[in-house]
């Protein structure tokens, strides 16, 4: 399966503001010299040499992650992970494609306005050729979603998205074409749920919006056969540890104890997410440096470390 991500901030879109793009630019100006300027490969070669945080970004967008899989029967189909604003890029490069796909499932972690509010600009919504399959173990996520649409908040309602939506309220494992998709509550204000996807033996978490509690490294059935030897976890990683102090109960994790939970359930590639607003790129990268130091220091072998960011593209 391919994971792609879509949008990766947590709680507010956060586009990048005209100083922070006007410092970036000046900075990569103080650093170019005249030999760099001679030829179009001296030019490709500084600009690969520049730090992520300067020649590029995490991106603004709020949570939507998408997960194809390399399938023929399953060419035309596409799981999304949470509308936040994000999906309105998915929904605009997906009409771009050749290959169009005609049923999307998404699945809702929660429905705090980050993870929903771009549904209304998800443009496959309003095609009526395409059908959505939405999926929550919240049993009035029709209204929930619907409510964010009425009149004086959007110009249109939820029955102007003219494709064919069917809300499922689950309880138990979800099966899409012998691909199980499991959920798993987690602790967050008004709660969230986590989703893994099987496919052949290979698994992958979406666990955004969670507080990161010691029930949740606890050895017993549940958590093991949902967390154990996972091959890639996307989690929510929002504050550096001093902040999760200061901010206790707001439903967020420190990075390091995020860190933490992969390494004691073995996971094999864990994708920090859900980054906080108040953060820049210089910052978030500092802080994927402090994850990378943390499992040196405390010995931790085995477990990729990535910060998600618009674009990125994992394969499992
Ligand atoms: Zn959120
Ligand atoms: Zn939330």
């Amino acid at each position: 399966m391919t994971v792609h991500f879509w949008g990766v901030r947590g709680s507010i879109p956060t586009p990048a503001s005209p100083s922070r793009i006007k410092s970036k630019i000046s900075s990569i100006i103080e650093q170019i010299t005249p030999e760099d300027l001679e030829s179009a490969e001296s030019r490709e070669r500084f600009l690969a040499g520049l730090p992520p945080w300067l020649f590029g970004t995490v991106g603004g967008n709020s949570p939507c992650i998408s997960v194809t899989f390399n399938d023929s029967k399953l060419a035309d189909e596409c799981l999304i992970f949470d509308c936040g604003s994000g999906i309105r890029e998915l929904g605009n490069a997906k009409a771009g494609d050749r290959k169009k796909i005609s049923h999307y499932h998404i699945f809702l972690s929660h429905f705090h306005w980050d993870h929903i509010q771009g549904l209304p600009f998800f443009a496959p919504g309003y095609n009526p050729k395409v059908k959505i399959d939405f999926y929550s173990p919240v049993a009035d996520l029709e209204r929930i979603l619907s409510d964010q649409m009425i009149n004086p908040y959007f110009p249109v309602q939820i029955s102007a998205l003219g494709s064919r939506k069917v809300f499922n309220y689950i309880e138990n494992n979800v099966n899409i074409h012998d691909r199980v998709i499991s959920m798993k509550k987690m602790n967050h204000p008004g709660g969230s749920y986590a989703y893994c996807v099987n496919e052949n033996g290979k698994r992958f978490i979406y666990a955004t919006d969670t507080e990161l509690i010691s029930g949740d490294f606890t050895k017993n059935d549940e958590n093991t056969a949902f967390f154990k030897d996972a091959d890639l976890i996307v989690i929510d990683s929002q504050y550096t540890l001093g902040e999760a102090i200061d901010k206790y109960n707001w439903g967020h994790s420190a990075f390091s104890l995020a860190v933490d939970f992969a390494a004691n359930w073995d996971i094999k590639h864990m994708v920090m997410f859900h980054h906080d607003p108040a953060y820049d790129d210089h910052k978030l990268y500092g802080i994927l440096q402090s994850a990378k130091w943390y499992l040196e220091r405390m010995n931790i072998k085995g477990i990729d470390l990535t910060l998600a960011c618009e674009g990125l593209e994992i394969t499992i």
